[in-house]
């Protein structure tokens, strides 16, 4: 017990908790004494409806677990009411799981203008929107820890999941600003790109994948990344079947496509003739930050000057 990662005195919403991954984070969190909001709206998969039963049924588990929690039904849309109930139940809120969602797979002839409309909803703006709300009391309490779910889907892309990919890159984005403005206050935000077995992959995985990729696997991972331990901040993590491993961007060594600093236009067979160049990985490395791009191109830019 007494090495045990505690969350004594914490309060976290886990948004999209009646269900699948987001009810395990709730239930770990609160069996380590996170006081916990255990959002839901309650609608079908393709986010149609909404019912109180969802949420209720993880807070009375969590409760008859000897644990804290209270139930949220607010669509993530309304992150100001969200974060809310957290105030009035708690007083304060230090971690944000961002994971409610929805799916509207079409393919990209299909997909309707409501289609993308609520599948980003949910997803991107949900995530900002309830991560704005709790801004002002993580920043004035000098700490919080943000997740938001992301997907491989976002990452590689997935035949008929065009708006679901752009939504998920989307808060990929998102973090990726998010951890830099939060980082003076201790505020850290990572992502998490899971693969779980829930009713959003059922009859989509193979039977033999499925069964292994409980959401309890993945649950482990996300709260460690929510704990004050943990110095992660702006960090993708790719999780699933108790694996896991981060993942990250990287950029090639490029070429220079003009010869001389005087040169002021570059003609299509140049870049052609370079294509190789452009897009060789051989010497790819990630990059920390935008500065270290902008440096990059200001050093070819010093070269092309002195001529070489
Ligand atoms: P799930 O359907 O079991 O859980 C999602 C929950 O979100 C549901 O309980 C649903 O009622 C709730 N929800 C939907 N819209 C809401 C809204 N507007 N406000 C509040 N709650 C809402 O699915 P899951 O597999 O546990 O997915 C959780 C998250 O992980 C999602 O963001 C999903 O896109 C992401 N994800 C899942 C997988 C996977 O393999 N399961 C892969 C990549 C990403």
């Amino acid at each position: 017990m007494a090495d045990q990662l505690r969350f004594d005195g914490r309060v976290a919403i886990v948004t999209g908790a009646g269900a699948g991954l987001g009810r395990e984070y709730a239930m770990l969190l609160a069996s380590r004494g996170a006081k916990v909001v255990v959002n839901d709206l309650g609608g079908t998969h393709s986010g149609e409806g909404a019912s109180t039963r969802a949420a209720d049924v993880v807070v009375n588990e969590i409760k008859a677990n000897g644990g804290e929690a209270v139930a949220d039904y607010n669509s993530v849309v309304d992150g100001d009411k969200v974060v809310d109930t957290a105030i009035k139940a708690y007083g304060r809120v230090d971690i944000i799981i961002n994971n409610a969602g929805i799916l509207r797979d079409r393919s990209i002839a299909k997909i309707s203008e409501q289609d993308w409309n609520l599948v980003h909803d949910v997803h991107l703006k949900g995530s900002f929107k309830v991560t704005q709300a709790a801004w002002p009391y993580m920043k004035k309490q000098n700490y919080g820890r943000i997740i938001m779910t992301s997907s491989n889907s976002g990452m590689y892309g997935n035949f008929g999941q065009a708006n679901y990919s752009a939504a998920k890159m989307g808060l990929v984005g998102l973090a990726n600003t998010v951890a830099i403005e939060g980082a003076k206050n201790n505020i850290h935000c990572n992502v998490i790109l899971p693969t779980a077995a829930s009713r959003m992959t059922e009859g989509i995985l193979p039977d033999m994948l499925f069964n292994e990729l409980k959401p309890k696997l993945i649950a482990p991972v996300v709260v460690y990344m929510c704990h004050e331990s943990c110095d992660e901040n702006g960090t993708y993590i790719e999780s699933a079947a108790g694996w896991a491993t981060k993942v990250h961007s990287v950029r090639g060594k490029g070429t220079v496509l003009r010869t001389s600093i005087e040169q002021d236009s570059i003609s299509l067979e140049a870049v052609q003739k370079a294509w190789g160049k452009v897009t060789d990985m051989s010497e790819a490395k990630h990059l920390n930050a935008i500065g270290e791009a902008s440096g990059y191109l200001l050093e070819v830019l010093e070269k092309l000057k002195e001529g070489g």
